[in-house]
């Protein structure tokens, strides 16, 4: 299965507007994937009505990228929808409120499956949770989701960056790179963290930029994840 688990839409202040979820859906297709995730910053607002678009070609699983206390960036990943409205509401109890500047930030734009604008965020996503990188990964499995730690090596917004190491203790059922060579960086840094699975995403913020059908997982692999 070909994936990106890793997306932004509009409702990300930072994702282009024309990052609706019929194009991002379309995209995909385009590009043969076979799984994605659309994951906003601190919100799964956008993911009500992915459900209503008709498609046959991808799955989809809901998603949510979510900023620690410590300025990490953290993958929250959910295949029970009823599980969504109780973690938005977490969320929402632990986002700074920082009102968006729309034309400083971006806008923050929800959609209908119809692809029509049918609210504005109005909170900006930008900022982060009051809640540290444990208790965010707590609360996500409390949510019967699974973590990803985001991007680990990025200068910004990355647990080593800003923690210097990844807890051993930490429960994460994966780990976002950007290269090959950074999963063997990542493998010297934590030889206690046996078959941790990596996962290759685009972040994308534009259409173009959504992966090509490059990275893989087997059925059975992701699976596994949510055992
Ligand atoms: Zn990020
Ligand atoms: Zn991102």
């Amino acid at each position: 299965m070909f994936y990106d688990l890793h997306i932004h839409s509009a409702l990300s202040p930072c994702g282009d507007d024309s990052m609706t979820i019929n194009n991002i859906i379309n995209m995909a297709m385009i590009k043969e994937l076979d799984l994605i995730a659309i994951t906003d910053h601190n919100s799964l607002k956008q993911q009500t009505y992915l459900k209503q678009i008709s498609h046959d070609k991808v799955q989809i699983i809901y998603g949510v990228e979510l900023q620690t206390r410590e300025e990490i960036h953290v993958l929250g990943y959910f295949r029970e929808e009823n599980r969504l409205p109780d973690m938005q509401k977490w969320i929402d109890q632990h986002l700074q409120v920082i009102l968006n500047k729309p034309e400083f930030f971006g806008n923050q734009l929800i959609f209908n499956q119809n692809d029509e604008v049918i609210s504005h965020e109005e909170r900006l996503l930008l900022s982060s949770l009051d809640t540290s990188l444990e208790e965010t990964v707590d609360a996500i499995h409390q949510h019967h989701g699974i973590v990803v730690l985001a991007h680990v090596l990025d200068k910004r917004y990355s647990v080593f960056e800003n923690l210097g190491f990844i807890p051993p203790d930490l429960e994460i059922e994966g780990i976002e790179v950007k290269s090959d060579e950074q999963i063997d960086i990542v493998k010297k840094r934590t030889p206690y963290l046996k078959n941790i699975p990596f996962f290759r995403n685009s972040d994308a913020h534009q259409l173009i930029d959504i992966s090509e059908p490059i990275h893989s997982m087997t059925q059975t692999q992701f699976e596994e994840l949510w055992r």
